[in-house]
């Protein structure tokens, strides 16, 4: 199967309601060329070097999401063209963004990154963390970012009753969170091997790499 078919296989299994990033890391511009010229616009990245890089040689109508861990000080190298940043887990990320995106004159949309799985990682944001920053006065005082949704990720398991509930607390989190809060519309949740699921649990973004675009 070619990138495009791959593309093509996918989209037309996705409810509408579905938004569709093509994750595209260590793959060269051609690959994320094929799927250009297929129609994908929107394409993930978890290095911000690589992504600059790609942004610099590719069309400008697409829009580039951050879906990697973000660190602080490497904020500046994407804030003039990043679209949407998935994995923000600390005010102290949160403000360095705010301070870029001001600079660039831009308001940054950015998902807050929840912890869902059973593994220990360092990444992500636990109920408590996420109430606490989001009623904070520093959060309340950024008017350069503005937070959009969630995301969050599986634990890495055949077992697809726990998968389902790690996607269904995170989609209750986020129905809660949307009470208050009309900002709130994305619910990043879903890889190759599990986006199926993760539309049943609710999901609005995929992030779909190595169904795509073949192993990395
Ligand atoms: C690599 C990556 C993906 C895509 O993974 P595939 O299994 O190749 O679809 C999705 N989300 C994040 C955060 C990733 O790092």
């Amino acid at each position: 199967m070619s990138i495009k078919n791959n593309l093509l296989q996918i989209k037309s299994t996705l409810p509408e309601q579905v938004t569709l990033v093509a994750v595209s890391k260590t793959k060269p511009i051609s690959d994320l060329m094929e799927a250009y010229e297929a129609g994908q616009r929107i394409f993930g990245e978890n290095k911000i070097q690589e992504m600059s890089e790609k942004w610099e040689q590719m069309p400008k109508d697409i829009q580039w999401h951050m879906i990697g861990h973000v660190q602080t000080n490497k904020v500046k190298f994407m804030a003039q063209f990043v679209s949407l940043i998935h994995g923000v887990d600390s005010l102290k990320l949160l403000q360095e963004i705010n301070k870029q995106a001001l600079k660039h004159n831009r308001i940054i949309d950015c998902l807050l990154q929840m912890h869902i799985a059973e593994e220990e990682t360092k990444f992500g944001l636990d109920e408590q963390e996420l109430a606490s920053l989001l009623s904070s006065n520093e959060f309340q005082e950024m008017k350069n970012i503005r937070i959009v949704g969630l995301m969050g990720m599986a634990t890495f398991t055949d077992n697809k009753d726990q998968i389902k509930k790690e996607f269904s607390h995170l989609k209750s989190i986020f129905d809660q969170l949307t009470i208050h809060n009309s900002q709130f519309t994305i619910l990043s949740m879903g890889m190759s091997g599990d986006y199926q699921l993760a539309i049943e649990c609710g999901s609005t973004m995929v992030r779909i790499g190595s169904s795509i675009f073949g192993g990395r």
